[in-house]
């Protein structure tokens, strides 16, 4: 006998589990599913995400709708509208082969008419998030009155999202005699409070620890300085290039920047932010949901209810400032059974944040270094002859094209030919990697190269404080005259009619070629290279950290009268306009 037959489930219902593969109940399930359809207590359940959580409050109630009463007896709250309407779909499959028994998935940012109509009709079990929820209460077209359970999912992530006003406002409109049923990752005060308000005794269940992370979800981090985090996050997804990830970040503006500088980099990567539309949100979750995307750069908010079972890594590009939601995010991986790595980025400082998310999912983060250029490209040529030998080759289409294709490369031999067709792509991994820095950083921050680092070139150039020039300014004028973000800029000084700055010595030509003569505040740019000052100390920055300032040095500070070195016109580009 079916071991969901054994917890009290109905044939229909195990059938459908059966079209759906789920062979075995999870741990929630198979705690929570006699508890439900055994006794009415109201029932407080400690779920990670991934854990089983939807089937384990859906069947039990699905297994107790009365579909003769048009009444809605079920309602499921949850915070976010990707998660509602995952639930509304998972609790769809559960109950194919149950007659006439209607769900319905209510949420904000769609029309609200149509979520009207069948609640009109009757509907059986309303999935809603509370905004929207509370709305069609007060329209008077839904009637919790004679509900009989109320599922609370996610409860945390709902008090998180400030919905607190509109769950209190919901739950007074429920009969005493319901059932609640709540279920949560983690169980701040907030979640004790409603449960105190408005539970009776509740049976505590837990599915796993308290607050725990899934076991099956390795935890590491890289400790880069804040400017090589981007590297460094370029690096761990070319070491790992079948990965599919949600790389979180802390802003919507990071978010955004960090997609954006992924997608100019060539990786198959979007945004999922707060400013996007509705449309436009559907639309990414789509492509990220069919694998059209590898990488998601998403905000916590954003991610959530992004039911996503397979992803290799969940990359933390800054750790939250909540312990919770590292947990939250982990929690994205290493579902339904699978293997997942959350990775954390960090800075030397950010260090102390490892211990208490160490403390919350009791297990220990394990330091791996960032890859060299070399890892990579092993990796990615072993990938690139694995991708020769599978593919496929349509003998039929090719076939005519083939005596031609024999005739231009009849000079090659076996080896050469090998040789050629591998550089095709890898040449580009090659000269990405050749000479690539290390990007880790031990406890001394010494990535902060001094100037006087010999792969700086330092330049003079003829615009200064008068000019409106800030660092900030300068690094988009570099960008733009280069036409390349990601160039390492070194230190930066701005003074009164003039300024200095360091670049990475293998830009040298290209900024006396593409700098000079450039317009700047309707200026002729001049640079010149310049000698390093003495004993000057700045730290690296790349040319995409629009910002910031590097560190001043003293002597230029005080001396605003430096006078660049003389130099040929060709090799400066230009004489110096005096103003
Ligand atoms: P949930 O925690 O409800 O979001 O479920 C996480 C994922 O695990 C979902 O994709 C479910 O379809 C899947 N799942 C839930 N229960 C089982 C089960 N007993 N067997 C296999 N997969 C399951």
């Amino acid at each position: 006998m079916s071991i969901f037959k054994e917890l009290g489930l109905s044939q229909a219902i195990v059938d459908s589990l059966i079209e759906l593969g789920y062979e075995q109940p999870t741990e929630i399930q198979k705690l929570a599913i006699p508890q439900i359809l055994g006794s009415k207590d109201d029932l407080k359940a400690f779920a990670q995400t991934g854990t089983g959580k939807t089937a384990a409050f859906s069947l039990p109630i699905l297994e107790q709708i009365d579909t003769s009463n048009k009444n809605t007896q079920a309602i499921i709250l949850s915070p976010t509208r990707e998660l509602a309407i995952q639930i509304a779909k998972n609790v769809n499959e559960f109950s194919k082969n149950i007659n006439s028994l209607k769900t319905i998935a209510v949420y904000g940012g769609a029309n609200i008419e149509e979520q009207i109509r069948p609640l009109k009709r009757g509907v059986h079990i309303v999935v809603g998030t509370p905004g929207r929820t509370l709305d069609l209460i007060k329209r008077r077209v839904l009637n919790l009155e004679s509900i009989q359970w109320l599922v609370l999912d996610e409860a945390d992530e709902m008090l998180n999202m400030g919905f607190k006003e509109e769950l209190d406002k919901i739950l007074e409109s429920t009969p005493k005699t319901k059932q609640t049923l709540l279920f949560s990752a983690t169980f701040p005060r907030e979640v004790e409070a409603i449960a105190r308000n408005y539970m009776n005794k509740p049976i505590e269940m837990s599915a796993g620890q308290k607050n725990v992370g899934a076991d099956s979800v390795e935890h590491e981090f890289f400790q880069v300085t804040d400017r090589n985090r981007y590297p460094a996050l370029k690096r761990i997804a070319d070491v790992n290039p079948d990965i599919y990830s949600i790389v979180f970040c802390r802003t919507r503006r990071e978010t955004k920047e960090i997609a954006e500088k992924l997608i100019d980099d060539g990786y198959s990567a979007d945004a999922l932010h707060g400013d996007l539309s509705q449309a436009q949100r559907d639309l990414v979750m789509q492509k990220f949901r069919t694998k059209h995307l590898q990488i998601l750069v998403a905000t916590d908010v954003a991610a959530r209810g992004l039911d996503v079972n397979d992803l290799t890594h969940v990359i933390n590009y800054k750790l939250p400032d909540q312990t919770e939601n590292y947990t939250h995010r982990s929690g994205r991986t290493g579902r339904a059974g699978k293997k997942g790595i959350s990775v954390a980025i960090i800075t030397s400082k950010e260090r102390n944040k490892l211990k208490p998310i160490e403390r919350k999912i009791q297990k220990q983060f394990v330091q791996k270094q960032v890859p060299n250029g070399k890892e990579i490209c092993e990796v990615q040529l072993y990938k690139l002859i694995d991708k020769i030998h599978d593919i496929e080759v349509n003998e039929k289409d090719i076939k005519d094209y083939l005596p031609d294709i024999y005739e231009k490369l009849h000079e090659l031999d076996r080896e050469e030919l090998i040789k050629k067709f591998v550089s095709i792509e890898f040449n580009q991994f090659l000269s990405y990697y050749k000479d690539a820095r290390d990007l880790n950083n031990s406890d001394a921050p010494n990535d902060r190269r001094r100037s006087g680092d010999e792969s700086l070139t330092r330049f003079y150039i003829n615009q200064g404080k008068m000019d409106n020039l800030t660092p900030a300014r300068l690094i988009g004028f570099i960008n733009e005259c280069l036409r390349k973000r990601d160039v390492e800029i070194g230190q930066i000084e701005i003074l009164k009619s003039f300024s200095f700055f360091e670049i990475d010595k293998n830009f040298s030509p290209d900024v006396l070629e593409k700098m000079n003569g450039a317009d700047f505040n309707d200026r002729s740019v001049i640079v010149e290279v310049t000698s390093k000052p003495k004993g000057g100390g700045g730290g690296r920055r790349r040319s995409s950290d629009k910002g910031g300032f590097g560190r001043k040095d003293s002597k230029f500070k005080k001396n605003d009268d430096y006078k660049p070195r003389r130099k040929s016109p060709a090799e400066s580009g230009g004489r110096r306009k005096r103003r």
